[in-house]
């Protein structure tokens, strides 16, 4: 019997209406993509959901519900991506390591795009490139991890759409239902940004003051001074030449991503359009550094979508690992379709990165590069904080583009964690944050987060490197 998602128990959106039937879930057309073929794979990090009878009742719910993303924006962006496949764009992704149910709020929400958009434009005008912008944000509920108990010794903390961050034995069991609730909760998001983004919060103008608002307050302001002034100029030109009512100018698209973990989920939201498969949780989905095992179910299940996809590649990477990632992932080679994403260390960046990038340039493989220089580099403060430092995330970017340099590869991307709230995770930065002021506002439910002025000094450093 299938239920309507009405009809199951969960906080907060018990009043919405039962959604129209489809016929059939799993139609022969789905069967012939193989879009359960993950499901008798070795997987690794798997949800441990104590009850798969609920679970099927619950992606029987989330099959027939409206999409989180449409097929033509998913298209868009995988040619957006190819531009920068060519070199003729440059890529940003960021947001919160987890985004929480209690933190999916407007103004959370508000405060991460306008960060993103912020950092956007500086490194438009850095690389004189396009940049596409991708949130972390409507679906980023899952986490993957290194330990199966937190210190407490309780089961691991897993993200909202798995378990509770709660400490009690109860609220870290695994609750299927959590997967409707971070649905209603990535529909209610993209929804809001949709509507503010069409509506003046992306307007450059606006958002380029408040990039000198930046560069007035910061410690370290006097540095990025001349490219906010250029900016000026530049914004002064355009005005100048009358193109103020371009639309161009005041909306943008914002891209949604998350990781593709749950895959029960990401599966049951999966729609088939003209015969292709289209993973409709999210624009752009990716494989974590731990579940990319090449034999395994999540490199099955996103080798079988047309999304842009992205894999994470840590320092233990071979070369012959990411081209087989390339020809499982990427067998017709489509620029656009896969992005990968190197989160080495500062430490191992320049000698990890670079025979990699080789070996897969020669190999002929069409990716996006990017560079997530969050990963890599986390440790544990002095007084017992997960927390990373300014200075080693900046240090592997830079090391990723001496790499680049050295090959004459595209340096395409840039992939951040990161907060519009005035945070104390991350150490370092003109504020100068140190050890003991972490636990004054340390509030990401995993991995630290660069605050809104943390993320706007590297987007400045960052552009200065894109001009070189
Ligand atoms: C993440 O992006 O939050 C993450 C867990 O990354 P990785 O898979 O690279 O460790
Ligand atoms: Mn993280």
């Amino acid at each position: 019997m299938r239920q309507e998602w009405h009809q199951l128990s969960y906080p907060g959106v018990a009043g919405l209406g039962p959604q129209t039937s489809r016929p059939t879930a799993d139609s022969a057309e789905d069967q012939a993509l193989g879009l359960d073929r993950w499901r008798d794979l070795p997987r690794d990090q798997m949800p441990p959901w104590p009850d798969p009878k609920v679970v099927a009742e619950v992606c029987q719910v989330l099959d027939n519900v409206p999409s989180v993303v449409a097929p033509y924006e998913v298209d868009q962006l995988r040619e957006r991506l190819a531009q920068v496949c060519e070199g003729q764009a440059f890529l940003l992704q960021g947001g919160d390591c987890a985004e929480t149910f209690v933190d999916n709020t407007e103004s959370h929400l508000l405060a991460n795009a306008r960060t993103l958009l912020q950092m956007a434009v500086v490194l438009t005008y850095g690389a004189s490139l396009p940049v596409v912008k991708v949130a972390r944000v409507a679906g980023q509920y899952t986490k993957p991890r290194s330990s199966a108990t937190d210190a407490l010794g309780l089961p691991a903390y897993r993200g909202d759409m798995i378990n509770s961050l709660e400490t009690t034995p109860g609220a870290r069991v695994a609750d299927p239902q959590r997967m409707i609730r971070a649905y209603a909760n990535s529909a209610a998001a993209m929804n809001m940004l949709r509507a503010y983004l069409s509506g003046g919060l992306a307007d450059l103008h606006a958002v380029h003051d408040w990039n000198k608002g930046f560069v007035r307050d910061s410690p370290a302001g006097e540095r990025y001074e001349a490219i906010a002034r250029e900016i000026d100029r530049a914004l002064a030109f355009i005005r100048a030449c009358g193109m103020t009512d371009d639309e161009a100018l005041r909306t943008v698209t914002l891209y949604c991503s998350h990781e593709a973990l749950a895959l029960e989920y990401d599966r049951a939201l999966t729609r088939v359009s003209d015969s292709k498969a289209y993973g409709l949780s999210g624009h752009f989905l990716w494989i974590g550094e731990r579940t990319r095992r090449i034999d395994g179910a999540h490199v099955d299940f996103l080798s079988r979508l047309v999304n842009p996809i992205g894999v994470k590649l840590g320092p233990s990477t071979s070369p012959e690992q990411a081209i087989e990632l390339c020809e499982k992932l990427n067998p017709d080679n489509v620029p656009g379709r896969l992005t990968l994403v190197a989160r080495m260390g500062n430490h191992r960046v320049r000698d990890a990165l670079a025979p990699i990038v080789e070996k897969v340039t020669a190999a002929g493989a069409k990716v996006v590069w990017q560079c997530d220089p969050m990963h890599g580099n986390t440790h544990e403060s002095s007084n017992g904080y997960k927390t990373r430092h300014f200075d080693r995330i900046v240090d592997e970017v830079l090391g990723y583009f001496e790499v680049h340099r050295g090959l004459g590869t595209h340096p395409g991307g840039l992939h951040v964690e990161l907060t519009g709230e005035d945070v104390t995770e991350c150490l370092g930065g003109a504020q100068g944050i140190e050890d003991l002021d972490l636990p004054g506002r340390y509030e990401t439910a995993c991995d630290p987060r660069l605050n809104t002025q943390q993320s706007l000094e590297l987007a400045f450093l960052v552009a200065e490197m894109l001009r070189g």
